[in-house]
C-alpha cells in the first residue's frame, strides 16, 4: 500500500545502469545538463544518495556516480558543479488554496499597532479609495483577546477595511465597512453566524462564521488581469520555496477567472509548478455530469493542470468548538458534521463509482470516524479499490481508527505547521480537547507507524506555505522561538528524510502521480530543489536558516535565489 513498497521503474540498481547503458549509446540522445558534485536525496529505497544525476527535456535520464554521468555527455551537454550542495526532489504542497484575493498578511502580529502598520503600509499600495482586507490575525494579537473595531478605525476612519483572522472563520470590520454592509444594532444575526455586540449591544465590528459574509460579499470581484498577476505572485512564491507541485484543496475547485488564469500561464510559459484542483462538487451529482468530470480530467493527464477529485467539507475546526468529536470538548459541546452519515455515504459512494477521488476535511475524531465509514462502504458496495481517497487535515483521531487508513488505502494528508505550539495552540485549542485528546493531535508519527501513505501540504494560506518550515514544525513540534523545550508532545514528531518523503513522494502518490514525479530517478520528471544546507545533517533549528537557491521543473530553471546566480 505505501508507495516505497510498490515496484517503480527506477527502483533496482541494475535498472540505474540500464538506463544509463541506453543513453550512453547515441550522442543524439545525450543529457542536456549534468549535475555533478551534489549531495542528492533521492527518495528512492533502493538508493537513497547519489552524487549527480543527468536531465535531458523534461526528464531525469540518470543518476549516478559522477564519473557515469560525464561519460554520457555529448558535444552540448552542459555540466553544472553544484558545490556539494543537498538536493531534493521538488517539494509538493498536498493541501494549498490559491487565495481569492491579495490581502495584508496579518500573521504573528503580535500587537495592535503591528496590524495597524502592515494594514498602513498595505493601504498605500491600492487606489485611495479601495477596500482594505488582511488576513491570519489572531485573537492574542488584541487587548484581552478582544478584536474591536475601534483598533481599525483608529488608522481607516473613513475607508473600509475587512481582516479575517487566520483560520478564515471570523472576521473584523471597521465602522466603515459595517455602515456599507448596513450592520447596526438591529440587524439580526443571520443563519449560522454570529454579529458580536458589547454591552449596550452595538456591534463591535466582530464577525463570525457566516456573519462574515455580511461585509465580505461587498468586497469587488477581482477582474480578469488582477486574477492573473495573483496566481502568477502565488505561484513565483512557491517556486521561491522549492515547490514544484501545488493541489489545490479548494471546494468547488477554480472559479472561471482562476482557470483562465491558470491556462493563460502555461499557454505563457509562466506556471513554474504542476498544478492540480478540484471538480466542482455537488451533494447530489448526476451521472451524466461525473461523466462529464472523469472525461476532462482524463484529457487533463498529464499536463501542467491537472484534476480528477471532489473536495467536500464534513466538519470545523477545533479552535472553533466546530470539529466533531467523538466526546464533548471540555466544558461542554461538540461540532455538528455538515452532512448527516447516510448523505455522506450516499454522494462519496457516488463520485467512488464514477471513478473520482474524494478529499473530506474531517478534523474531529467524530468526524474522521465518519469519513472512513464513508470510504468503507463506498468500496464494498461498489467493489473499487485504490481508489486513493484523503481525509484532510485528520488532527484529532481516534487511535482505534488509525489502521484503517492503511486497510481502506486512505491517504492522510496532513499539515506539519498545524502542529505550531503557538499561543493559541496551547491556550485555546489543546485546552479544548484536554490532556488525552492533544496527546494524539497532528499526530504525524502515528500515522506513519501505522502504515498510513502521509501527505503533507500547508493549507495556505493559513499558514505559509514554506515545506522547510513544515519539515521543521513536523521535526521539532516547537515555535520557530524553539519552545516549548523538547517539542509539544515530541513523540509524535518524525525524522527529516520521513518529512521530505511526505513532501514529496508520498504527496505525489496522494495525486496518483508517483510513477512520474516525486523522487530524483530516470523517467521521471526533472522537479528538484538545490538547498543552502544539507537538512539531512544539520541540527533542526538550522532548518529556519535554510534557503532554496535554485528550483527546477520539468528541466527547466523556475527560481534561483541571488546569491546563486
Ligand atoms: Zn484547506
Amino acid at each position: 500500500m505505501r508507495p516505497r513498497r510498490r515496484p517503480l521503474l527506477p527502483a533496482l540498481a541494475g535498472l540505474w545502469l540500464g538506463a544509463v547503458a541506453a543513453i550512453a549509446q547515441g550522442s543524439d540522445v545525450a543529457p542536456d545538463r549534468i549535475y555533478v558534485n551534489a549531495r542528492v536525496w533521492t527518495g528512492e529505497s533502493s538508493k537513497r544518495e547519489a552524487e549527480a544525476f543527468a536531465v535531458r527535456g523534461d526528464r531525469f535520464v540518470a543518476v549516478g556516480a559522477p564519473d557515469a554521468m560525464r561519460a554520457l555527455a555529448g558535444p552540448s551537454t552542459q555540466v553544472v558543479d553544484l558545490g556539494g550542495r543537498r538536493v531534493v526532489p521538488g517539494f509538493n504542497d498536498a493541501h494549498w488554496h490559491l487565495p481569492a484575493r491579495k490581502d495584508a498578511r496579518l500573521d504573528n502580529a503580535g500587537s495592535v499597532e503591528v496590524i495597524q502598520k502592515r494594514l498602513e503600509h498595505y493601504a498605500a499600495t491600492l487606489p485611495a479609495d479601495a477596500w482594505v482586507t488582511g488576513r491570519g490575525w489572531m485573537p492574542p494579537d488584541f487587548p484581552e483577546n478582544t478584536a474591536h473595531r475601534r483598533y481599525l478605525d483608529e488608522v481607516f476612519p473613513d475607508r473600509p477595511v475587512v481582516i479575517r483572522d487566520r483560520d478564515g472563520h471570523q472576521a473584523l470590520a471597521n465602522t466603515a465597512a459595517l455602515r456599507l454592509a448596513r450592520v447596526t444594532r438591529d440587524s439580526p444575526d443571520p443563519a449560522d453566524g454570529i454579529i458580536v455586540r458589547d454591552a449596550s449591544g452595538e456591534p463591535t465590528g466582530l464577525l463570525k462564521e457566516a456573519a462574515t459574509g455580511l461585509v465580505r460579499d461587498l468586497l469587488p470581484p477581482l477582474a480578469v488581469e488582477d486574477t492573473y498577476q495573483l496566481l502568477l505572485g502565488e505561484v513565483s512564491a512557491a517556486a521561491s520555496l522549492g515547490l514544484t507541485s501545488l493541489q489545490d484543496a479548494t471546494e468547488g475547485g477554480l472559479t472561471d477567472n482562476e482557470r483562465a488564469a491558470v491556462t493563460r500561464a502555461i499557454a505563457e510559459g509562466r506556471l513554474p509548478v504542476r498544478y492540480r484542483s478540484a471538480v466542482p462538487f455537488d451533494e447530489t451529482p448526476s451521472r451524466r455530469q461525473l461523466k462529464r468530470q472523469v472525461g476532462e480530467c482524463a484529457a487533463a493527464r498529464g499536463s501542467l493542470h491537472a484534476c480528477g477529485f471532489a473536495k467536500l467539507i464534513l466538519d470545523g475546526t477545533v479552535d472553533a468548538r466546530t470539529a466533531v468529536m467523538l466526546e464533548p470538548y471540555v466544558g461542554g459541546g461538540n461540532g455538528v458534521a455538515f452532512l448527516p452519515q447516510q448523505q455522506l455515504d450516499r454522494v462519496v459512494a457516488a463520485y467512488d463509482r464514477a471513478g473520482l477521488q474524494v478529499e473530506i476535511h474531517a478534523i474531529g475524531d467524530g468526524a474522521i470516524r465518519m469519513a472512513l465509514d464513508a470510504f468503507e462502504r463506498a468500496a464494498r458496495s461498489n467493489g473499487t479499490r485504490g481508489r486513493r481517497h484523503r481525509i484532510e487535515h485528520i488532527e484529532v483521531p481516534a487511535l482505534v481508527d488509525l489502521p484503517r487508513f492503511r486497510e481502506l488505502g486512505v491517504v492522510a494528508s496532513t499539515q506539519a505547521i498545524f502542529a505550531t505550539p503557538d499561543a493559541s495552540t496551547l491556550q485555546n485549542y489543546a485546552p479544548l480537547i484536554g490532556p488525552e485528546r492533544a496527546s494524539r493531535a497532528q499526530p504525524f508519527r502515528l500515522f506513519d507507524d501505522a502504515g498510513a501513505v502521509q501527505a503533507f501540504g500547508s493549507d495556505y494560506p493559513v499558514y505559509p506555505m514554506d515545506p522547510l518550515l513544515g519539515i521543521y514544525t513536523a521535526v521539532t513540534r516547537q515555535t520557530t522561538a524553539g519552545a516549548p523545550a523538547g517539542g509539544w508532545y515530541p513523540q509524535n514528531r518524525v525524522d527529516v528524510e520521513a518529512a521530505l518523503s511526505h513532501y514529496t513522494r508520498d504527496a505525489a502518490y496522494a495525486e496518483f502521480e508517483e510513477s512520474t514525479k516525486g523522487t530524483i530517478a530516470p523517467g521521471k520528471y526533472a522537479d528538484f530543489a538545490v538547498l543552502s544546507r544539507d537538512i539531512l545533517a544539520i541540527p533542526p533549528p538550522e532548518l529556519l536558516e535554510t534557503r532554496v537557491l535554485l528550483t527546477v521543473m520539468g528541466g527547466r530553471e523556475t527560481y534561483r535565489a541571488a546569491a546563486a546566480q
